[in-house]
């Protein structure tokens, strides 16, 4: 650990603004990955000047940066595998303008997604990318992420709502990326590169982001399938009809029985369960898209077919999916639920057999693996729930990831669809994207040349996971 100037980190973001108590690094050493590495320091900026300050400092004394929301990313990306400053932009939090004539609001990065979204709502609109996580990520982790939710099927992933980026870089200059109209064509669009760059580039200090009209009217519906097979059938006609669904779930009975137990939500027993909304400002033209989705589902042999438009009845056909992640870690007391192989997309065409081919692979490796995820994008969510103190277990789950991974790349999918590489993708991800590695690196040391900036991440971590960092659990040896 290198001994920190305390002192002039506190001349230039302030008194109260940093911190190296060993419990403030004992929860900054950790994200919702399996990794911990504990940073050096912790510094918690309120002001763009501040963030130049202290990037100019560290750039001059070669200190590691990593720049953080809220931690809420599943790989890696805010552990700090080589020590150094943790940036915590959560003081940053201001929503600076919300201009319904032109459609944008500029917001500083640490504004936390729900909030942003509580402040559009009387304008009667909403910024729609919005994870799962929105109750506690930020905007800035959800442009470092390029983060998507349940939505973005209709409405697009972070980096389609991204229109400019205030960073700054190594060395502490101020850039300004993009603009605030709909459309550019002015040269290569530098802020969708920063988007899903995983704090590798700069540090965002503001961001200009369009918004959406809320719709009038939204439907959800849910259907049954026993066979995981059909439902991935249903997927791909949904998605080839001719319609845009504003959101399409899968859910499978690993899932549905964590969900029933934890939540005794009465979900049936079946193999997999599919939801489907339509919304829009016409109740024809919504009503229109359910009954396809709903035709889809039963020529696929779909069961138990319903829909509603009432608020209260579609919160609780989608009480399952939003409890899922909780439910999993609940699942049994003996695993935990660890972010491994978590978000591969595929074409829609593969979604069944994807999901076919996680439970095998997890079964020959004696751990157990759900498929669940928003397949309208292609994106298939996994989760390994194992018993983490057992070094077996761990070393079962390096070869179900790698298997999995290798099956997702043979059918042109891809390792990451949201939750970003970090440091537990790193090895899938550097497969995949072998031809443009070198490339990827030239662009970060064009932004980077003193490699401060989240260093030993995505095409520079190392390839095994599980030795990487410490594991966030303790492994009986
Ligand atoms: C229960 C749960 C559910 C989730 N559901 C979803 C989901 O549905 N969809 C989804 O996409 N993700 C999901 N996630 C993952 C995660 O919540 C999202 O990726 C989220 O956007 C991360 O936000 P954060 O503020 O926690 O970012 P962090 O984890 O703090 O940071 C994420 C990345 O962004 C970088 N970063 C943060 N701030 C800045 C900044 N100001 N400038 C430059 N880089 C920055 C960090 O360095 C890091 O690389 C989920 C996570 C959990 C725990």
């Amino acid at each position: 650990m290198k001994n920190m100037d305390i002192p002039r980190l506190k001349q230039i973001v302030g008194e109260n603004n940093v911190k190296d108590d060993p419990a403030d690094l004992f929860i900054y050493g950790s994200d919702a990955s399996v990794h911990r590495a504990m940073p050096w320091v912790i510094v918690r900026p309120e002001k763009t000047s501040q963030v130049q300050g202290l990037m100019k400092f560290a750039d001059e004394e070669r200190i590691p940066v990593i720049t953080r929301g809220s931690g809420s990313g599943m790989c890696g990306q805010t552990v700090p595998s080589h020590g150094g400053i943790t940036l915590d932009m959560k003081g940053m939090n201001r929503i600076l303008e919300i201009n319904p004539p032109d459609v944008y609001c500029r917001v500083q990065p640490g504004v936390v997604d729900d909030d942003l979204n509580h402040a559009l709502k009387p304008h009667g609109v909403f910024y729609p990318p919005t994870p799962a996580s929105s109750r506690t990520a930020t905007i800035g982790g959800e442009i470092g992420n390029n983060a998507s939710g349940v939505r973005s099927v209709k409405y697009g992933a972070t980096r389609d709502s991204v229109l400019g980026l205030k960073i700054v870089l190594p060395g502490g200059k101020l850039m300004s990326f993009g603009t605030r109209t709909r459309v550019e064509a002015t040269g290569y669009q530098l802020h969708k590169l920063i988007v899903g760059s995983e704090g590798t580039l700069g540090v965002v200090v503001e961001a200009t982001l369009k918004f959406v009209p809320i719709p009038k009217f939204r439907c959800l519906g849910l259907a049954n399938f026993d066979r995981l097979e059909d439902a991935g059938h249903a997927v791909a006609d949904i998605m080839a009809g001719g319609i845009t669904p504003s959101m399409l779930e899968l859910v499978d009975n690993v899932a549905i029985k964590a969900v029933n137990k934890t939540m005794n939500l009465g979900l049936p027993d079946v193999d997999a369960v599919l939801l489907y909304e339509s919304d829009g400002m016409v109740k024809e033209a919504v009503d229109y898209e359910i009954n396809v989705m709903k035709q889809m589902c039963a020529k696929h042999n779909g069961t138990g077919l319903q829909s509603s438009y009432d608020a209260k009845e579609r919160a609780k056909i989608f009480m399952g999916r939003k409890k899922l992640f909780p439910a999993l870690s609940k699942f049994s007391e003996l695993h935990a639920s660890t972010s491994l192989a978590d978000d591969m997309a595929v074409p829609y065409s593969k979604m069944a057999e994807t999901a076919r081919k996680i439970h095998d692979v997890a079964k020959r490796h004696n751990i157990i693996m759900t498929a669940y995820g928003h397949c309208g994008s292609g994106c298939m969510h996994t989760k390994i729930l194992m018993e983490t103190s057992k070094q077996s277990q761990w070393n079962s789950a390096r070869k179900a990831v790698d298997e999995i991974y290798e099956y997702v790349r043979s059918i042109n999918g891809t390792t990451s669809a949201e939750h970003g590489i970090g440091i537990s993708k790193a090895s899938a991800f550097k497969a995949e994207k072998a031809d443009s590695l070198e490339l990827m690196r030239s662009i970060k040391r064009a932004f980077d040349p003193n490699n401060i900036l989240n260093p030993g991440k995505m095409m520079d971590a190392p390839d095994d996971w599980v030795t990487a960092t410490d594991l966030r659990y303790m492994v009986d040896a």
